[in-house]
C-alpha cells in the first residue's frame, strides 16, 4: 500500500495482554466479536464461541449477568479447551459485576479479562465501592479490564453536573458536545481511579461506544488525544444487514485511518436464525481491505452490467470467495502468507483481463456475444483457458495448485 495514501501510523498505546492476545502497544489491530447466547447454556455458548473463534475472532466477550451464568463461565472454558480453542473470553458485567466476581471465584479465573461499564455498576453511594470491588478482584486475578462507557448508560451524575458547569459559561457548548464530554471524561477518570487502586496501566482498554458515525468519530478523536490507553472501537448498536455493515465500516474506517483503534467489534444485529459470525467476517473485511491486517484472500469481482446475461460470473466469484474462506483454517496453518493472495473474477472482456492481471490469480468470464471462453491469468500472464462445463471446478484446481506452489510450507 502506498504510503501517501495508505493508514495514517498507528496511534501509541500501552500493550494490554488479553489472555494470548495482545491489544494495543503496536500489535495488529484485534479483532473481537460478542455471543447472543443465554451464558447459563453452557453447551450452546460454548458452540457460538468455537464458531466465533472459527471465523476468525480473537477475543469472545460473552454476558455474565447471573449467578447461573457465572457459574457457566468456568465450563464453558473447560469445554472449550477439550475443543482445543484457547480464545480468550471477556466477561461483560453489569450492576452485579462485583457480587458475581467476589462469589464465583472460579468464572474470575476462567474470564480472561472484565469488561465494566462506570454507569452501570450500581446507584448512589454504592457505586464507588462495587467499581472499587471489581478492580480489586481484576488486580487479585491478574486480570486486565476495559473500562466501556456507553452514551445509552452514561453516568448521570457525571453529565448532570458537566451539564451544569456548561450552564454556567458565557457562551455553553452544544448539549451533543457535553454528552461527547462526559463520556471521555468517564472512561478516562475511572480508568484513573483504577490505576489508583493499584491496577497497573498495562491493563486497562478503554471504549466509548456510541451508535451515531459522526458521534463515533468525535468521541474517539478527542480521548485519542488525551490518553494513551489502547482502545476498543464499536459503533454501538449499528443495526441490521447492509445499514450496520455500513456504519460501522464508515465509522471506523474512519478512525482506523487516522491510526486510532487497537481492537474492533462490528455490532451487527443479526438476521433471525442469520450467523452470529458475520460480524467477525466483516471486521476482517474492513481491516483487510484498509491494508491494515490479512486473513483470508480476498476476491474482485466486477458488479456485472448489461454486457452479461448471465449469473454465472457472480455464482462464481461467490462460489470462489467460500472456498477460499473455507480453504482457510487449513491453508493459514500449512502455508505462509496465503491470506495475501488476490484473486479477480470478471464478467467480461471490458475490464477483464485488466483487473485479472492485477490479481494473483483472475479469470475473465464471456461477456454476452464474446466467445465463450474465460482466460485465466495467473501472475499478470495469461496462463491458459477454461472453456465447456466445468470452469469453476478447473478454477478450483488452479487455485489450489498456485497457494501449493506459491506459498511454502510451514514448518510444524
Ligand atoms: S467487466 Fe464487463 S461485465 Fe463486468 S461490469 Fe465491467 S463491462 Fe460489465
Amino acid at each position: 500500500m502506498s504510503a501517501e495514501f495508505g493508514p495514517r501510523s498507528r496511534r501509541g498505546s500501552v500493550g494490554v495482554k488479553v489472555g494470548s492476545v495482545q491489544v494495543g502497544g503496536g500489535a495488529p489491530i484485534v479483532v473481537q466479536s460478542m455471543t447472543n447466547t443465554d451464558t447459563a447454556d453452557i453447551e450452546a455458548t460454548a458452540r457460538q464461541i468455537h464458531q466465533l473463534a472459527a471465523a476468525g475472532s480473537e477475543l469472545v466477550r460473552i454476558t455474565v449477568n447471573s449467578e447461573d451464568a457465572a457459574a457457566a463461565v468456568a465450563p464453558i472454558r473447560d469445554r472449550l479447551e477439550k475443543l482445543g480453542c484457547r480464545v480468550p473470553i471477556v466477561g461483560d458485567f453489569h450492576y452485579n459485576g462485583h457480587t458475581l466476581l467476589t462469589k464465583y471465584p472460579d468464572c474470575a479465573e476462567a474470564l480472561a479479562k472484565y469488561r465494566i461499564n462506570p454507569g452501570n455498576v450500581g446507584f448512589g453511594r454504592k457505586k464507588d465501592s462495587q467499581f472499587a470491588t471489581m478492580i480489586e478482584k481484576a488486580i487479585e486475578y491478574s486480570k486486565p479490564v476495559r473500562i466501556g462507557v456507553n452514551w445509552g448508560s452514561l453516568d448521570q451524575d457525571l453529565l448532570a453536573e458537566l451539564m451544569d458547569k456548561n450552564a454556567q459559561l458565557a457562551e455553553p457548548r452544544e448539549a451533543d458536545e457535553v454528552m461527547r464530554e462526559a463520556l471521555v471524561v468517564s472512561a478516562i477518570s475511572n480508568a484513573e481511579k483504577a490505576e489508583e487502586m493499584g491496577l497497573s496501566r498495562d491493563r486497562i482498554v478503554l471504549s466509548c461506544k456510541v451508535s451515531g458515525v459522526q458521534q463515533l468519530i468525535a468521541v474517539y478523536r478527542d480521548i485519542a488525544g488525551r490518553c494513551d490507553y489502547p482502545l476498543h472501537l464499536g459503533l454501538t448498536e449499528a443495526g441490521m444487514g447492509s445499514k450496520g455493515i455500513v456504519a460501522s465500516s464508515a465509522a471506523m474506517g474512519v478512525l482506523l485511518q487516522e491510526g486510532i483503534g487497537d481492537t474492533i467489534r462490528v455490532s451487527l444485529t443479526p438476521e433471525p436464525d442469520g450467523d452470529r459470525s458475520k460480524e467477525v467476517v466483516v471486521a476482517q473485511e474492513l481491516l483487510q481491505t484498509m491494508g491494515l491486517r490479512s486473513f483470508t484472500p480476498l476476491v474482485t469481482a466486477c458488479p456485472g452490467c448489461g454486457r452479461t446475461t448471465s449469473t454465472y460470473f457472480q455464482k462464481l466469484a461467490d462460489q470462489i470467495q467460500a472456498y477460499v474462506r473455507s480453504q482457510m483454517p487449513i491453508w493459514r496453518d500449512r502455508y505462509e502468507g496465503v491470506e495475501d493472495m488476490s484473486l479477480a473474477v470478471m464478467g467480461c472482456v471490458v475490464n477483464g483481463p485488466g483487473e485479472s492481471k492485477h490479481a494473483d490469480i483472475g479469470i475473465s468470464l464471456p461477456g454476452t456475444g464474446e466467445a465463450p471462453v474465460a482466460p485465466v491469468f495467473i501472475d499478470g500472464k495469461k496462463a491458459m483457458t477454461l472453456r465447456g462445463e466445468h470452469i469453476a471446478e478447473e478454477f478450483q484446481q488452479i487455485v489450489d495448485d498456485y497457494v501449493e506452489r506459491r506459498y511454502s510450507r510451514k514448518v510444524s
